[in-house]
């Protein structure tokens, strides 16, 4: 099943004609998870899923929020307890010292609450990870530290951005990694190169629409239903078919987070 592992429905960018772009994804028969990034986009992701087969939500803070407001763990059980076939995992979380290294600390404390959470709850994690503009941290050294010291088992490094190295850290840990369109347009080769190494059973594919948009859609709004072209890139990196790339990363997807 195509299934588009991290997606926005739930943001703004959508307000104007969300039932239109739902409808595109029923009318592709796939499934996505809408990703919360504050807890009023995580109650809106919630409120998707209610309302659409094949949604699920996702909820949490994005460390680029750390300081916007705080992280209510209760609330965010509460929307879990209410919604348990819903609610299939906990983020986006994770560090980010692209737009705030100043915050390092206290988006790692707000991280580490979130694997509780999802720990308590027997729920993947969807961690984010981006490096600052120098390149002068390494954000995917420090996330595999706290993943590998806390023992966690049940995650995607989403949007996946680093070296080869760093995914050969992830992988170690045995968790998953999520591709975005980027793999069609990235001239750099790194992520062709990284997929070419990975195995298939640890790959995700995803749009972070509204972000992102492949080839051949550059520069429209980004849409679930264009995660396909994430597959086609895939098959083509990996000579295989589509449909088997389609059928295992939704595979890959079902089980990480446990959609029956
Ligand atoms: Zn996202």
């Amino acid at each position: 099943m195509l299934i588009d592992s991290h997606t926005h429905l739930n943001f703004q960018a959508y307000d104007d004609d969300r039932a239109e772009v739902i409808d595109h994804c029923q009318q592709a028969k796939m499934a996505l998870i809408n990703v919360g990034a504050a807890f009023d986009s995580s109650q809106k992701a919630v409120e998707l899923a209610q309302q659409n087969k094949n949604f699920y939500a996702s909820i949490g803070l994005h460390p680029i929020h750390v300081l916007d407001e705080e992280f209510k763990i209760a609330d965010y059980q509460k929307l879990i307890d209410s919604n348990p076939e819903k609610v299939i995992a906990i983020g986006e979380t994770g560090l980010d010292y692209f737009h705030n290294q100043d915050t390092k600390e206290k988006q790692e404390e707000i991280f580490l609450q979130h694997i509780e959470l999802a720990k308590k709850n027997d729920l993947a994690l969807i961690i984010h990870g981006r490096n600052d503009k120098e390149n002068r941290l390494d954000v995917y050294q420090d996330i595999y530290n706290i993943l590998k010291e806390q023992q966690v088992r049940e995650a995607v490094v989403h949007c996946f951005g680093g070296s080869l190295e760093q995914a050969r850290l992830i992988l170690d840990l045995e968790l998953y990694l999520g591709f975005t369109g980027i793999v069609t347009f990235d001239k750099t080769g790194v992520l062709a190169e990284i997929i070419k190494m990975m195995p298939l059973d640890k790959i995700l594919i995803e749009t972070d629409a509204p972000y992102l948009t492949p080839v051949p859609y550059r520069g429209k709004r980004n849409e679930p239903v264009y995660v396909k072209e994430v597959a086609v890139k895939i098959a083509e990196i990996k000579n295989m078919n589509v449909e088997e790339v389609i059928k295992i990363t939704g595979d890959n997807a079902k089980q990480l987070f446990k959609i029956k």
